[in-house]
């Protein structure tokens, strides 16, 4: 990328780091090399670096005696239609760091295959996604944000390391109908953990340490208080005194605009209470009764796209996740990627953009690994590692463009700034060419 004047050209990008998606990214790049990095935080920046990482994998790669070899692309995706003839019941999971374009293919894939698609959505926002079904969900805009807000509650969220700039952006500027700012806005911390988060906050905000799994037994008592008055424990609940939940209330029920930030502490995978819907109903029924303002949320998956997989799941199978295919048709099911693995109820995983040997409990790990495994991803991970294929891919944002889904559900063009090492395919490629190769195989 020259100029006129035959010199490197700065260039608007957005960042794929996180589902913030900061579109106001300057990059100096000559198409080859990125050169400098300009408005990223030190996450941003880390992940334009990924480009030259020594994590990264440029060739396929197949085990033999218990080794990963290199192989070329015409051998790795024949060892990949090898394995997934062979398999009866395959599952496929992750898809929250590929483009939306990458995540309609392996949705066909999945159909084509019959298999089981799940996105790392499904045991974090997807969870909340589908209890809105029934209680409703009342969500805003990082835009609305900046212009309005006078309230913000992070909830087990941790944004100052997840999404490093979303305070910056929420907190810390002047909006259209906020022209005063930080200084008007209320910051509540409600968290186990005094998190990094904590250290920008000032003497009007509220920081509630609440004691370990106990957010269901504030949210029965918020929800008592606003039917019954003066029900507040005078001994607090949960860790948290009476006269915080006293302030925590008032604030809830008197923000002209307040967002809640739901963050892994309220997503956790292994809830299996019902802290969601009853948080969901406690938002409801302060809107319902708010005469001049109201709370919306915003959920901070981490991953730049796993919002964009809700979008695309439902738009074209009616459903967000958790897709089973039997005879190429879409199943009615419950089931979820947990579920499965849990029951061994796969014979084949293709793991893509996602690393869940590091994060899933060992009982889980050591389940997944009893079968053939597929990955699909543009870096080494503990799954990588473990993988009887790794099929290496181009980090979508950097050497390959696409659509994904900003976490308050606004879409956003991802670009491609250089070329991959090696020209490796995007995911999206990847999995066109299986796809391809099946069909023409008369599978
Ligand atoms: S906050 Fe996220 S999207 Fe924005 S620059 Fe940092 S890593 Fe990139």
């Amino acid at each position: 990328m020259f100029n006129n004047e035959g010199e490197v050209e700065m260039k608007r990008v957005p960042c794929s780091g996180c589902s913030l998606l900061c579109d106001d990214i300057i990059i100096r790049s000559d198409g080859i090399f990125i050169d400098e990095v300009i408005g990223a935080c030190i996450k941003g920046k880390e992940h334009f670096d990924q480009v030259s990482a020594k994590n990264r994998i440029t060739n396929p790669l197949f085990k033999e005696d218990n080794n990963l070899k290199k192989i070329d692309w015409n051998q790795g995706y024949n060892k990949a239609i090898e394995l997934i003839k062979k398999a009866k019941n395959p599952l496929l999971y992750g898809f929250s760091t590929v483009s939306c374009e990458a995540q309609l293919k392996a949705i066909q894939l999945a159909e084509k295959i019959n298999g089981h698609i799940d996105s790392n959505s499904s045991i974090c926002q997807g969870k909340l996604i589908e209890k809105s079904k029934s209680v409703g969900l009342t969500l805003t805009t990082i835009g609305e944000v900046i212009n309005k807000v006078d309230l913000i509650i992070l909830w087990g969220a941790n944004a100052a390391e997840s999404i490093p700039r979303l305070l910056n952006k929420a907190l810390f500027s002047r909006g259209k109908f906020r022209m005063t700012g930080r200084e008007i806005k209320t910051l509540i911390i409600i968290d186990p953990v005094q998190t990094s988060s904590f250290g920008v906050m000032g003497v009007r905000d509220l920081s509630l340490i609440i004691e370990p799994n106990k957010d269901i037994d504030l949210i029965r008592v918020l929800k008592e208080e606003c039917c019954t008055a003066n029900s507040i424990p005078s001994e607090g609940v949960a860790g948290i005194d009476g006269d915080d939940l006293k302030r925590l209330l008032l604030h809830l029920t008197g923000a002209e605009y307040g967002v809640i930030f739901v963050g892994q502490g309220l997503l956790k995978p292994t809830d299996d209470n019902d802290t969601l819907q009853e948080f969901l109903e406690l938002i409801e029924m302060i809107n319902s009764r708010q005469k001049k303002g109201r709370i919306s949320l915003i959920m901070m998956g981490g991953h730049y796209n796993m919002t964009g997989f809700d979008h695309v799941a439902l738009a074209n199978y009616g459903q967000n996740g958790s897709l089973n295919f039997v005879n190429n048709q879409l199943e009615d099911t419950k089931t979820n990627t947990i579920d499965k693995i849990k029951n061994e109820d796969f014979d084949l995983s293709i793991i893509v953009g996602t690393d869940p040997i590091s994060h899933l409990p060992a009982n889980l790990s050591s389940k997944l690994m009893k079968h053939p495994i597929i990955v699909i991803d543009n870096k080494k991970s503990a799954t990588g590692d473990v993988a009887d294929l790794f099929l290496p891919s181009a980090i979508t944002g950097i050497e390959c463009g696409g659509l994904a889904y900003r976490l308050d559900h606004i879409p956003i063009e991802l670009q491609k700034i250089i070329n991959s090492p090696n020209n490796i395919p995007s995911d999206e490629e990847i999995l066109t060419e299986l796809l391809k190769r099946l069909t023409d195989g008369g599978s």
